[in-house]
């Protein structure tokens, strides 16, 4: 194993908590991170948060490669893989390989010429953010197009910097495309209270240098557009190499995030993989889904006696801070599952939606919940994530009542 390298494309979290990972179990072998930012690796949650709100300027993560013995090569690109010949190519020569991670993570949906638009935004990189914040710093105008978590999160920013905001969208409530409208309808008033406007069932037409037209023909003028209409997997630089990804463009993983190349292996936003826990293939773009997969990776490749149970099949976790308040969700709902809610949808001690499966109207029987969705109750979210973790099946009417903590609603 001392003579072996392993090789990881991306150096975002997933590529650095593998190499973190892989010390940490035991890996003697070399250690190479190659990653197209300049930057020191960093966190990006804090972005559209602390680094907009001028709380934070650095998000590097605290991690000594130096120590860890991890070799990091920085702006430098990953642009192909030879599987044959087990080499990463990059845009400064091969690298071979005997294991390859690939963590390149996933980049914004932009739209067609804005690109070099510079009142066009999009919010991925710290990069982005560093161009963004002079705006919010200018109290300039801003329209966000499409209020997923981001445009919320960098509303919020805005506001609080004083700047004009208004949010676009074409669904009819808030974050209409990550949820559904009936749990995220009580949002709305976030944004009038902080002084946004949000106007749904409005459809973007065209964005131009700070304008953004509406269906209507109405055009809205700012002095930055940020468009956040979703992110795909970064992994159009592997196309030619033979591995395999999925129509949705993701790195194509098995439970333990192998890919269909020998030693190569994916995690993070780039990969999707099977999920025995929802019966169907996942792709997650959330921080904790690229923090705790490469565990599985690092078993895999140390190949030890626990390699074979280092399934990641996660109860999927994500939060999002908006307008003071702290969302979060754990799990998977489908279309038939039933939300429960506890407390008063839009009340100020928060609330929280427990999803159950069931079909057909009416309460829905005792079951293991699907999903739990909280608003500013972190200790639903605690209890309602561990009972998805254990299959722990809730009674309906307990878990209706706001009174009884989640844990004591078990059947
Ligand atoms: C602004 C923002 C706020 C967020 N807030 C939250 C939140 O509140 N809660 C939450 O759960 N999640 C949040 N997320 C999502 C979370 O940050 C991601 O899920 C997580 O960063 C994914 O990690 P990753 O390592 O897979 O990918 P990334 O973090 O995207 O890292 C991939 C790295 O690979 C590099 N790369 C890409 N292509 C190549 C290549 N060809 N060669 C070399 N390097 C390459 C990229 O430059 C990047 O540095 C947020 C994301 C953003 C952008």
């Amino acid at each position: 194993m001392a003579q072996e390298r392993v090789v990881v494309a991306g150096a975002g979290l997933a590529g650095v908590q593998t190499a973190v990972e892989l010390r940490q179990r035991g890996w003697e072998g070399g250690i190479t991170l190659v990653g197209a930012e300049p930057h020191r690796p960093y966190d990006r949650p804090p972005l559209s948060k602390d680094v907009l709100l001028g709380t934070a300027d650095s998000t590097a993560l605290d991690v000594d490669f130096a120590a860890l013995g991890v070799e990091l090569l920085l702006g430098r690109t990953a642009t192909g893989v030879s599987v044959a010949e087990r080499l990463l190519r990059t845009d400064a020569g091969p690298l071979p390989y005997d294991h390859l991670v690939l963590a390149t993570g996933s980049e914004p949906v932009t739209l067609p010429g804005t690109a070099s638009m510079p009142g066009v935004h999009v919010l991925r990189t710290l990069d982005d953010a560093r161009r963004l914040k002079p705006v919010l710093d200018a109290r300039g105008s801003v329209v966000a197009v499409g209020p997923g978590w981001i445009g919320a999160e960098a509303a919020t920013a805005a506001r609080a910097a004083g700047c004009r905001v208004t949010v676009v969208e074409a669904g009819h409530h808030p974050l209409a495309g990550a949820l559904p409208g009936e749990v995220t309808e009580p949002m709305r008033r976030w944004y009038a209270d902080a002084g946004a406007e949000l106007r749904t069932g409005q459809r973007v037409t065209a964005v131009r240098d700070g304008e953004v037209e509406l269906a209507g023909g109405e055009v809205l003028g700012a002095d930055a557009v940020l468009v956040g209409i979703g992110s795909r997997p970064a992994t159009g630089w592997l196309a030619g190499s033979g591995i395999g990804l999925a129509p949705d463009g993701s790195v194509r993983a098995d439970e333990r995030l192998r890919t269909d190349a020998p030693g190569v292996w994916a995690a993070g936003d780039c990969a999707s993989f099977p999920s025995a826990r929802y019966g169907r293939r996942l792709l997650v773009h959330h921080w904790d889904n690229a923090l705790t997969g490469p565990r599985a990776v690092a078993e895999g490749i140390l190949g030890g006696p626990d390699a074979a149970d280092a399934v990641h099949d996660p109860v999927p976790y994500f939060w999002s801070e908006q307008f003071g308040h702290h969302v979060q969700y754990a799990g998977h709902h489908g279309p038939d599952d039933r939300p429960l809610w506890r407390g008063e949808p839009g009340g100020a001690d928060g609330w929280t939606v427990v999803w159950l499966p069931g079909d057909g109207p009416g309460t829905p029987p005792a079951a293991v919940p699907t999903a739990v969705l909280t608003v500013d109750r972190p200790r639903d979210l605690a209890q309602g994530r561990r009972a998805i973790e254990r299959g722990t099946v809730l009674d309906p009417g307990r878990v209706a009542d706001p009174s009884v903590p989640l844990k004591a609603a078990a059947r």
